[in-house]
């Protein structure tokens, strides 16, 4: 009978979501910086896939916490989701310390069940580039079908390389945009954690955009920019990777909405998976990463562990002319630079700062969104082993992370309806950075 149970549950959680009815995303804001550093002390006490211990009264609660981002820089504010099951524990635990709290997402589930049904909805009317809708999220193989038809669409512009296998021997594919023989070449990527869905739906937006523009140069978009990358190609190629985290997307929409890792299996643990953007070469094992493999940050084994990661590295060091490389993440709205890991400014700090800084001027002029710039460390906070840190030490001195909307109202769950505002103003800043590359490569 036992056995039954355990099969009939493993069965059907192979086939099931994991549901997270009645879960609750709470913005916890400390008073003090002394609260700070206990909620901080808390979460990195976790040691079971983020269950803390808390001791509430003298009842021994277990809590699970997932928290979604620690406080960024000069702010005291913690996004954290919380299992319906610890949400009353979690708020007499906040209330009994005068820790201030507001409810983001009252039912985490009920969001979910609506991104669901628009993305039903939107893949009943989808036939190639054109009919995509591209103001709803996507699956791993819509996008990978998506990919082959814009190639198809557009076969002397754009064609597609697989640079690599993931854990699960799914292909990684880079989109490369030419126009032209022994050009220098720009690297941009979208999806490298995987619940960030914004990312990737931004990337796809913008490698049509970036195709339409170049079909037709003199289009003009409604907000005055000139959209056109014509003359950016005749200069440069990018290479545009939409899924770096193939295993850990595809998982989000089988299994787990929330998944942020790879999906390699960690020797000597039960917990799954490796942070991507914890696993290069730069500091690596550093502040801002962890050794549990249970943690979300997990840094992996070694450098370079992770196949997702390897395959950047091998082909960025294989082209030598590559002289940018953009990555990009939700959310906060931030645009930074290296380092993640030390507060030691990089030799071209000033150009990189007034270059952000022309960048999120450009975007906040689409939308009015408001974004922050500076170094990793000093916007948001350390953080070893990023692609940024490694892009920069490996001599990309134009090496840039975006943060994408939004700064915490529905975070990793960002709403469809915000896909097309949110890529449409990331757009003049990515082009204010790819020209300024153009015009100063070194
Ligand atoms: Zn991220």
């Amino acid at each position: 009978m036992r056995v039954l149970v355990i099969l009939c549950c493993v069965f059907s959680s192979a086939l099931s979501r994991e549901l997270f009815t009645g879960d609750q995303v709470l913005r916890i804001t400390a008073d003090s910086d002394a609260q700070v550093a206990l909620l901080w002390q808390k979460y990195e006490q976790q040691d079971l896939k983020y269950s803390i211990g808390v001791q509430v009264n003298t009842d021994k609660y277990l809590l699970q916490l997932h928290v979604w981002r620690g406080p960024p820089r000069g702010s005291r504010e913690f996004s954290v989701h919380v299992p319906f099951s610890s949400l009353q524990p979690v708020k007499t635990f906040l209330e009994a310390r005068g820790i201030q709290y507001e409810v983001m997402i009252p039912n985490v589930q009920a969001l979910l069940d609506e991104e669901k049904a628009d993305m039903d909805r939107a893949r009943q009317r989808e036939r190639d580039t054109g009919s995509f809708d591209y103001a709803s999220y996507h699956t791993l193989e819509e996008i990978y079908a998506w990919m082959d038809s814009l190639v198809a669409e557009n076969p002397d512009l754009v064609s597609k390389m697989m640079i690599g296998l993931s854990y699960e021997k799914r292909p990684i594919y880079v989109l490369k945009f030419s126009t032209g023989v022994d050009r220098l070449a720009i690297w941009l990527d979208t999806g490298i954690h995987a619940n960030e869905w914004i990312s990737p739906a931004t990337g796809i937006w913008t490698a049509k955009k970036a195709s339409n523009s170049v079909m037709d140069p003199h289009l003009v978009t409604e907000y005055g920019q000139d959209p056109s990358v014509t003359t950016l190609l005749n200069k440069m190629d990018i290479f545009f990777e939409l899924v770096v985290n193939p295993d850990g997307y595809a998982f989000t929409h089988s299994s787990n909405r929330l998944w942020r890792k790879t999906r390699s299996i960690n020797a000597g643990s039960d917990c799954v998976g490796v942070d991507p953007n914890r696993n290069w070469d730069a500091n690596f094992g550093g502040p801002g990463s962890s050794s549990n493999p249970c943690s979300g940050t997990y840094h992996g084994p070694f450098p370079h562990s992770e196949s997702e990661v390897r395959s950047i590295t091998d082909f960025i060091i294989a082209h030598a002319n590559f002289k940018a490389m953009i990555t990009i993440h939700s959310f906060s709205q931030m645009l930074m630079y290296p380092y993640g890991h030390s507060s030691t400014p990089v030799p071209n700090a000033d150009e990189l700062h007034a270059l952000a800084k022309r960048a999120v001027d450009a975007l906040e002029r689409v939308h009015g969104t408001k974004y922050t710039y500076g170094s990793i460390i000093s916007t948001i906070y350390p953080a070893s082993g990023t692609t940024t840190d490694w892009g920069y030490a490996s001599g990309l001195r134009y090496s840039f992370t975006f943060e994408l909307r939004d700064t915490g109202r529905y975070g990793f769950l960002l709403p469809a309806n915000q896909i097309l505002p949110t890529a449409q103003e990331t757009w003049p800043a990515l082009l204010t950075l790819m020209e300024h590359v153009r015009d100063h490569p070194y």
